[in-house]
């Protein structure tokens, strides 16, 4: 643990509050800004002055941590005016000792503002665990107790291999933000990655050491990493980032031509499957202009409501046409526009002489830079959706056109630091995006309108040249920036095909579901919304629910449901799903799934703490209610149980339901290590076995699945879970019980071979992916199936079962 001290006297604002995107959206790293009303600078740690500018400085600890102080914004241009050193690099200071004086007189009239960012640099696998935000600091206060979590794994050691030079375009040469771009983009490769200027060699994954090189603007850098595309992708960004332009950063990239030496293919996380051929559209340069200083309260005031309600209405209006998703979606919007606390907050800025503009755009940044640093990813990929609405509403406020407005090229393939919901349209052939995550709610949208999106592809995506003809192959993560002709009529012809396809597969989807050789696989839907998304969910073909996530019905409410309320929803459901089978989990509250009405004690590892099951013996009678609720339906209803560990736990709740005069079916999850190897003994007790692949694959390989660096490595497709998979599968087929799986893996195509292969007769997925995943069934021979498992169990990486069933069996596209 290590405290931080504030450096400076002044009011403490939250990073997403300065007016710089390098530190407002963290890529230099986490922390506070202070805006300070004193300018006598001291050393917030204990440590050493590694490199001192004289505008910033920064301390390396003993624990290795260090703290940059970046003195007001732009200040590098002042070349030291204003600012006088009180210390020297290399100097060893304690917490408190001086280092800078600056007038701050002179930099209100010079720089371009006085907010300093103070920030752990550096930061991968450290955590700011408290923070002094919004009050007033002295300089030697408390300002940050920083938790080191241990060095973030280097992805692979590596040996630099290839070596490139790029000039640097800078006009300060690698001051701050050029360096803080530079090692967020070498942080994605594996492997030592080093830039080398004038004899003095830097890690380029740390910005304070490409700082302390002291590179000026047309210095020559080298380069070497283990890869080329290491190496291309740090010449785009030296080569390309220029002091205007990176202003913004996005928009600093995306008109330059693509360097002559960047790779031509580019690396991404899949968030909509399918591929297209497109024109690049860069969507990055779009931050709006606003004026700070307002004309006045009232006329402020009106303006922010009169936009406001424009767009609500807009929003309605539009919220009553498309599917179920995009109505949500679009429901949820409104709902944001309307939170009282965001309103209120910017009106008090209008309060304060800022424009409706500048007032709403820097309250929604503050809430969006809370949600982006939440625990729970879903909730760190809602930022989006405010960002989205702040774009709105500025367009509305200033005339400005915003991204939706604008027209696009026909086959536009869109690029972005992140898409957001407003940026899809029908006529868009596909996204790219640098951040973003796989479920945020532009990617839903996206694969629900067949959108194929690949996001997380880095910065380099941003130099990608506008009108370009692009290559994006979702289905296997990567976009080619010059794909050649045969590649380019090749997936034209794909698309084609796969458009019929989904025709075809929609038209049959309501049918029962046997492979090639009369083998008969049951596809069920993973419901938690409601009556309305299960009708759907029959009408895309679904032969029952596999899993109703009951804790998701009941989310944001401060009491939890009663027993009335829940029968009413299980009734609903259980009415659309007319007969078919209907699995209701119990409460799987904790962890990623917290909800309001549930207090938790502080838990260092919710995901090994109190979540599934084992909340009954905190709230017994939470899982008492709900037994009750889920007995009084009508309907094929079964009972299933999550984060079951043993099979005295099954019997447990057994005994309560028999208590109750209750004999439903009951079924235990398999998302735990324990329950996979206690299959055999866990079907003595339940009715059927259905495998939590989200959870299995998490425990399996000690990756919390909602781990900001670590989630992209789960795949369930790993040799240890389908080992576990056939264990239960086998444990269930020996007693005739059902062996399911629930989790992502069984709408993942490339698996259903492989659990067919395993014995897995139920496979349960999201309601759109039904009709695809029976035609994909029903192409398939069980005897080649079981063939294929037997092999994968042999196997050593997830990555090679991936390219065993690609050998085996044809993929169709979409
Ligand atoms: C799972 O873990 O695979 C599962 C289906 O449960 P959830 O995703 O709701 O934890
Ligand atoms: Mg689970």
């Amino acid at each position: 643990m290590v405290t931080v001290l504030a450096p400076m006297t002044g009011w403490v604002a939250p990073l997403g509050e300065v007016p710089d995107p390098v530190f407002a959206d963290k890529i230099m790293g986490d922390g506070v800004a202070i805006d300070p009303t004193d300018g006598r600078i001291v050393a917030p740690c204990n440590g050493v002055i590694a490199t001192l500018a004289a505008h910033a400085f920064t301390i390396r600890a003993a624990s290795g941590i260090e703290i940059l102080t970046h003195v007001g914004l732009d200040t590098v241009a002042l070349k030291g005016e204003g600012f006088k050193a009180l210390a020297r690099e290399g100097q060893v200071v304690k917490a408190g000792d001086p280092v800078l004086m600056a007038d701050l007189d002179f930099l209100a009239r010079n720089a371009k503002s006085l907010i300093s960012p103070v920030i752990v640099v550096g930061g991968e696998g450290l955590r700011i665990l408290r923070r002094a935000e919004n009050c007033e600091v002295v300089a030697g206060a408390f300002l940050l107790e920083i938790a080191a979590l241990g060095t973030a794994p280097e992805a692979a050691s590596g040996t630099a291999t290839v070596t490139a030079k790029a000039v640097v375009a800078s006009e300060h040469g690698l001051h701050a933000r050029p360096s803080a771009l530079i090692a967020t983009t070498a942080k994605r490769f594996a492997g030592e990655i080093t830039l080398t200027c004038r004899g003095r060699s830097a890690n380029a994954k740390s910005a304070t050491a490409i700082m302390s090189l002291g590179v000026h603007q047309g210095d020559e850098v080298a380069i070497s990493a283990p890869s080329r595309a290491a190496t291309d992708a740090i010449v785009a960004v030296v080569a390309a980032v220029g002091e205007r332009e990176h202003r913004v950063l996005a928009p600093a990239l995306a008109p330059r031509a693509l360097p002559s030496n960047t790779a031509t293919r580019i690396h991404g996380i899949a968030a909509a499957p399918g591929r297209a051929v497109g024109v690049a559209v860069q969507m990055s340069g779009r931050e709006i202009a606003v004026v700070e200083a307002g004309r006045g309260i009232a006329a402020e005031t009106k303006a922010l409501r009169e936009a406001i309600a424009q767009l609500r209405a807009r929003l309605e209006r539009t919220a009553t046409s498309g599917d179920r998703v995009r109505r949500e979606i679009l429901s949820a919007h409104v709902a944001l526009l309307d939170d009282p606390d965001l309103v209120a907050a910017a009106e008090k800025k209008i309060g304060e002489g800022k424009s409706a503009a500048f007032a709403f755009r820097s309250t929604v940044r503050v809430s969006a830079e809370r949600l982006r640093t939440m625990d729970d990813m879903r909730m760190r990929e809602r930022a989006g959706d405010l960002v989205d609405l702040e774009r709105q509403v500025l367009a509305l406020l200033t005339g400005a056109t915003a991204a939706p407005e604008r027209a696009l090229p026909p086959g536009a393939i869109l690029i972005a630091e992140e898409i957001l919901p407003s940026d899809l349209k029908s006529g868009i052939a596909g996204f790219v995006s640098s951040g973003g995550g796989p479920t945020s709610h532009a990617a839903i949208l996206a694969a629900g309108m067949n959108i194929p999106a690949l996001v997380g592809a880095g910065p380099q995506v941003l130099a990608i040249r506008e009108g370009g003809e692009l290559l994006l192959n979702a289905d296997d993560g990567f976009v080619d920036l010059a794909p050649d002709a045969a590649a380019v009529a090749d997936t034209r012809q794909r698309v084609a095909a796969a458009a019929a396809r989904r025709q075809r597969e929609q038209s049959e989807a309501v049918s029962d579901c046997v492979t090639a050789d009369g083998v008969r696989v049951e596809v069920f839907a993973n419901l938690g919304k409601g009556a309305a998304e299960a009708a759907e969910a029959v009408g895309l073909g679904a032969e029952g629910c596999g899993v109703l996530r009951t804790e998701f019905l009941f989310m944001d409410r401060e009491t939890p449901p009663s027993e009335d309320e829940q029968f009413a929803a299980y009734q609903g459901i259980a009415d659309a799903l007319a007969g078919r089978p209907f699995i209701i989990r119990t409460f799987d509250i904790g962890a990623d799934k917290p909800v309001p009405y549930l207090h938790f004690p502080p838990e260092d590892n919710p995901q090994l703490g109190l979540r599934g099951v084992r909340t009954a013996s905190v709230w017994p009678e939470l899982l008492t209610t709900q037994l009750k609720a889920a007995a009084r339906v009508k309907g094929q209803v079964r009972i299933m149980l999550p984060m079951i560990t043993a099979p005295h736990e099954i019997r447990a709740i057994r005994t309560v339901l028999a208590g109750m005069g209750a004999s439903l079916p009951l079924g235990a999850m398999v998302e735990t290590p324990s329950a996979g190897l206690l299959a055999d003994q866990l079907v003595a007790d339940a009715d059927f076995l259905s495998i939590g692949t989200n959870d299995l694959t998490q425990y399996v390989l000690a990756i919390d699945r909602g781990h900001r660096a670590l989630s992209g490595q789960l795949d369930a497709l790993h040799p240890a879970v389908l080992r576990l998979i056939a264990r239960a599968s086998d444990a269930a087929n020996a007693v005739h019980k059902s062996a399911a799986v629930c989790g992502g893996l069984a709408a993942d195509l490339v698996a259903a071979p492989i659990l067919i292969g395993l014995g897995i007769s139920e496979l349960s997925v999201p309601p759109p992916v039904v009709p695809r995943l029976k035609a994909a069934i029903r192409r398939l021979n069980s005897d080649a199936c079981r063939t294929a498992a037997r092999a994968a169990l042999e196997l050593e990486t997830p990555e090679a079962v991936r390219a065993l069933v690609k050998a085996n069996f044809v993929e169709e596209d979409r």
